[in-house]
């Protein structure tokens, strides 16, 4: 084959679940691929998160009743929402355009933008997992949702009724039947509920290394190092300056470096508000109970997941940056939390882990999915914020179909790049 003849190359900048993804599907489209990250594959964010598809999460993250509770949670340090205080004045802007997208007609608009995404997500995670082999680690049973007053149960009509406009039913369980279903919970709950759809993967980070794998077999190449810059002249991505290897040329670039995305990008005048919102995992191996399903429950957002490697409490979101040292402490009020309502837990011992992972978060919960503003070649696929493993195989889809040239299925609009 002659070089002009060569299929068209693309560097995809970060292997966390998003650009594994990101790779396989472009492979699909014919193109040549190499995948750069600094660190082992998968173990950014994807690596600890609590292994939901919530398809069904059709709603914002910031939205009226959440932006009520947020003054009380902020009241706490070690409650569902932080904000470290010297951080503040940093993360204004990202605050003020969440507050922004909380009205009712932008709540609407970026649901129905969600419901576009959350769509084919079943379809799509089955169709690559079972290229990377790895179709046994998507469990297809649904989280149970359980409330401790009626009252908590009522107060989220609202969203169960939206959900179910978008074809996402629930379906409720009296307390006898949410027992029947986890003996562990305790006697106090008077209510459960599906969540309309959340699915989940038992292992994310074997699921992205599977993805991975099956993309070095497919002909792709996996370069172990830091990308510093992008060169941009004339409207055009030129090369990627790397802390290793110095100068690389390219010919299409795609970055999916998750929260730290935007370090590469601001300073090619690229104007997008993304913020680490920065999560919490504690794993129990040895938890003195079994679930046979992720639970979650209505006092603090905030779920457990029956994983490959024993119970894991996931959740909790913190705003210091992407560089602040971790608060311990947060991992551990997750335990407490989960302990009212499952009392038998036991206490973490020696074997329990904690994580601290940085969710790629944008203030409209919409990912930046398309063409860069500032070079012809270059692409981005982050800011999938909370649901990067729910999402990623879909967006990968559409990203690829829009670089090879092809109608997308969905209005990729709301995903843009300058919409900030
Ligand atoms: C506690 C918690 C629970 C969660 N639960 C869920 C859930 O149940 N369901 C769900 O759908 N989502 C969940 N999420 C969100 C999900 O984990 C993220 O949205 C997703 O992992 C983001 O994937 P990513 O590939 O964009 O980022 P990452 O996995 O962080 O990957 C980015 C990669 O880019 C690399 N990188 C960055 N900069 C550079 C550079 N300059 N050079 C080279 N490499 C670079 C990093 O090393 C990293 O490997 C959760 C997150 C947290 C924190």
């Amino acid at each position: 084959m002659s070089v002009a003849a060569l299929p068209p190359h693309a560097m995809i900048i970060g292997a966390g679940i998003v650009g594994v993804a990101t790779a396989a599907h472009l492979q699909q489209q014919g193109f040549r691929v190499t995948l750069i990250d600094r660190g082992p594959v998968g173990e950014g964010c994807s690596f600890g998160n609590a292994g939901i598809l919530a398809f069904a999460d059709v709603l914002p993250t910031v939205r009226p009743n959440v932006l009520l509770k947020i003054p009380g949670w902020l009241i706490d340090p070690l409650g569902p929402l932080t904000i470290r205080p010297a951080y503040l004045p940093r993360a204004l802007p990202w605050f003020l355009a969440a507050t922004r997208n909380a009205l009712p007609q932008r709540v609407r608009a970026i649901t129905a933008a969600r419901a576009a995404l959350c769509r084919s997500v079943v379809d799509d995670h089955r169709d690559l997992l079972r290229t990377a082999n790895a179709s046994e680690l998507m469990v297809e049973r649904e989280t149970l949702r359980v409330f401790e007053s009626e009252s908590e149960f009522e107060a989220e009509a609202h969203e169960r009724q939206i959900k179910a406009e978008h074809g996402y039913q629930s379906i409720i369980y009296d307390a006898a039947e949410c027992r029947e279903m986890e003996p562990a919970l305790a006697p106090h709950i008077v209510k459960g509920a599906s969540h309309g759809g959340w699915y989940f993967i038992k292992s994310p980070l074997k699921v992205t290394q599977a993805v991975a794998a099956a993309v070095v077999q497919g002909g792709g190449e996996f370069i172990h190092d830091e990308v510093l810059a992008i060169d941009v002249k004339d409207g055009k991505a030129t090369a990627l300056v790397l802390a290793q290897r110095g100068r690389l040329p390219v010919d299409r670039v795609v970055v999916a470096a998750g929260a730290y995305s935007n370090r590469l990008l601001k300073p090619l005048g690229e104007r997008i508000l993304l913020e680490a919102e920065r999560g919490y995992h504690m794993e129990l191996s040895d938890p003195g109970i079994s679930l046979s399903r992720p639970v979650t429950f209505a006092r603090t957002p905030a779920v457990i997941t029956p994983m490959e490697g024993g119970l894991r409490m996931a959740g909790t979101d913190e705003f210091a940056g992407l560089d602040a040292a971790e608060n311990w402490q947060r991992a551990d009020a997750l335990f407490r939390n989960f302990k009212l309502i499952l009392p038998g837990l036991k206490a973490p011992g020696e074997t329990a882990s904690r994580w601290m992972g940085r969710r790629p978060g944008t203030p409209d919960s919409l990912p930046v999915l398309g063409p860069s503003t500032r070079a012809a070649n270059l692409w981005y696929n982050f800011g999938h914020s909370h649901l990067g493993l729910t999402w990623a195989p879909s967006s990968a889809r559409l990203l690829a179909q829009l670089m090879a040239g092809k109608k997308p299925s969905v209005d990729m609009s709301p995903y843009r790049a300058d919409r900030f």
